[in-house]
Formats: C-alpha cells, sequence, structure tokens
C-alpha cells in the first residue's frame, strides 16, 4: 500500500474501501478454482493436486501435478463439469470447525500449508469441498460462466491453466463468435451451415498443394531438354557438358530435366542450377563411361563450395542447394577449363 496524501500515525483508525465489482469478480473466480479443482481430479484423476494458485478480478490461474499436456477433450470436459455446477444454482457453504471435523467430512487440504486447529470449510454441494479461507459467492451461479483460456507446463510435471469467469467470460465467447462468423462470411460459408469452417481450410490446404504440385509440372515442362543440350560443349573422346541455369525450385523436376539431358547427350556430364529462396538446389549427373575420372559427388561439393553451398551423393548423381548465384559464370568457366584440359 502506498499513502498517496498525507501522513500515517500509528493508532490512526483507517477505512478500507474495495471495489464493489472487482470483489464480484475476484470471488467468482475463486469459488470457480475450487470447482475446476474437483473438475481436475474427476477428469484427470487424483494425482492432480494444487501447486499455486493466484485470484484476481480479471482471472485465475491455477498450477497443478500433471505430467502431460491436457487434450482439448479434457479441457472440454473440465469447461463443462464447472459449467454444469454454475448452472446448477448451487449453494456455497462456509463452515468452521476443528481440523478433525474437517478431516472426518473429507474436505480436501493442500498438501504442505499450515492449518490452526479451527479450520474453514467450504462446501458447493457434494461437487467441491475444500479448507480455504478466502472469499466466495454466494450460489455458484454468481459465477455465471467459466472459460479456459490457456494451459501450458511450468515446470516438470506441473501444469498451468489460466481461466476467466462472469462477464469476461461471457464477452471472450461473444467476441469469439462474432469473429467466427466473420471468418464464415469471409470464406463465402453460410453463419449457420453444416460445413464447419476447419473442413473448409482443409479443403483449401489440399487444393493449394494441388496446385503447387501443378506448378512445379509446369515449370518443368517449360524448360527444353534439347535446346538445353544444344548449348552443351564438347570435351575428352566424345563427351558433352551440359550447363543449365534454370529458374526451377523443386528438386525432383530438377533431377528429372538432368535425367533426361543425360539421356541425350549419352556420354557427359550434367550440371543443373536451379532459382531457389535462400540457397538455391544444384545438381551433377556423370554417365557411366566417365565413371573412372569423375565423380558426381566430388563435382558437386565443388561448384557448390564456390558457391557458397554444400552437399553430396552418388558417383553418378549429387544434388545440393547454394545461396551465391554471382559465382555462376565462374563455375562453368573453371569447369570447361579442366574438362578440355583433359
Ligand atoms: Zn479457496
Amino acid at each position: 500500500m502506498t499513502v498517496e496524501q498525507g501522513e500515517l500515525r500509528t493508532g490512526e483508525v483507517l477505512l478500507a474501501k474495495v471495489s464493489y465489482s472487482a470483489r464480484r469478480n475476484t470471488e467468482a473466480n475463486h469459488s470457480a478454482t475450487h470447482l475446476m479443482h474437483a473438475a481436475l481430479r474427476s477428469v484427470l484423476g487424483d494425482h492432480v493436486t494444487q501447486a499455486g494458485s493466484s485470484v484476481d478480478p480479471d482471472r485465475l490461474r491455477f498450477d497443478f501435478t500433471h505430467n502431460k499436456t491436457l487434450s482439448l477433450e479434457e479441457i472440454q470436459k473440465i469447461e463443462s463439469s464447472v459449467n454444469e455446477q454454475i448452472g446448477q444454482s448451487v449453494d456455497v457453504a462456509s463452515q468452521v470447525m476443528s481440523m478433525k471435523e474437517a478431516v472426518a467430512t473429507g474436505a480436501m487440504a493442500l498438501f504442505g500449508e499450515k492449518y490452526g486447529d479451527e479450520v474453514r470449510v467450504i462446501n458447493m454441494g457434494k461437487f467441491s469441498c475444500e479448507l480455504c479461507g478466502g472469499t466466495h459467492v454466494r450460489n455458484t451461479s454468481q459465477i455465471r460462466m467459466f472459460k479456459i483460456i490457456s494451459e501450458g507446463g511450468v515446470s516438470s510435471g506441473i501444469r498451468r491453466i489460466e481461466a476467466i469467469t462472469g462477464e469476461h467470460a461471457i464477452t471472450y465467447a461473444l467476441t469469439s463468435i462474432s469473429a467466427l462468423g466473420k471468418a464464415r462470411a469471409s470464406a463465402g460459408l453460410a453463419p449457420v451451415d453444416e460445413k464447419p469452417l476447419e473442413s473448409w481450410i482443409e479443403e483449401k490446404k489440399s487444393e493449394i498443394k494441388n496446385l503447387e504440385r501443378e506448378i512445379k509440372k509446369l515449370q518443368g515442362a517449360q524448360v527444353s531438354v534439347s535446346d538445353l543440350v544444344q548449348t552443351a560443349i564438347r570435351f575428352g573422346k566424345d563427351s558433352k557438358l551440359v550447363f543449365g541455369d534454370l529458374p526451377i525450385e523443386d528438386r525432383e523436376v530438377l533431377a528429372k530435366i538432368s535425367d533426361e539431358a543425360k539421356n541425350r547427350i549419352q556420354s557427359g556430364i550434367v550440371v543443373l542450377v536451379g532459382t531457389g529462396g535462400g540457397a538455391h538446389p544444384v545438381n551433377v549427373c556423370v554417365t557411366k563411361d566417365l565413371l573412372d575420372s569423375y565423380k558426381a559427388g566430388d563435382l558437386l561439393k565443388e561448384i557448390a563450395g564456390m558457391m557458397g553451398g554444400k552437399g553430396g551423393g552418388r558417383p553418378d548423381f549429387a544434388q545440393g542447394a547454394a545461396p551465391d548465384r554471382s559465382k555462376l559464370s565462374e563455375v562453368r568457366n573453371s569447369l570447361q577449363q579442366r574438362l578440355k584440359a583433359l
């Protein structure tokens, strides 16, 4: 607490004022914490115990022992279970009794917590019975609504749930429904339709995949292998070097073109450099008759290395990726020089 005005002296009488709505929200969040604690134990098992809890007017936070991520189904079960107790308008009863009596009624005490001889027991029907000195609603209906907004791990074996109640939960639900409506409208789906938005999204995702496959095919079809072979340079007895700089991103398409070029030249080396986002795909192919003199893997390492990249593979076919396109003509020249010199 900070003193904003005047001075505070010993023996002075103070009047504490608590905001009505903040107090009501805190009560709702605290009572919901008890209901959720009971729901967690019934959905996940008795191993669930409280490992930390914080309640404020805006939300509740609850840490508990459990060693797995909660599934969507478990989260929904916990939410329905708590909301069912809210809907049943259960009176919240508080009773002060001896610790012995409390234990006899089966009230849930927190491990590691120190309790006095007399304790306060909070009951919400048969659903929840906990030792607690905190502030609560008088009837569960005052919580109005319960919604989990996040679930995650805090440390090994400890999970954390954050949830909201009352006006916050209702606003959250209404905003989500309206956002869903907008998304459906943008997808061209009627507000109430048999098709869920997620099936529409799945359909679109598979459409995109098919289109991408089509684009790859078309890119491959645009390349004329005979034009490529025309530009080949002779070396050795009757071998050819095909060097292609192609606007192709897909490795498989590039490999197919390399294969076709190899079949046409019969004897030689095919080097293809594609066009990628960051690094460009590169592949090298050596025909069988030249395998004693050249290894595709070694040539590729050299070429990709000059272009700041790397790769490897079999003696007859290797592939890799390289980012520096500005070295392309240098690569081509050094390769030609070397083959001609032999
Ligand atoms: Zn409590």
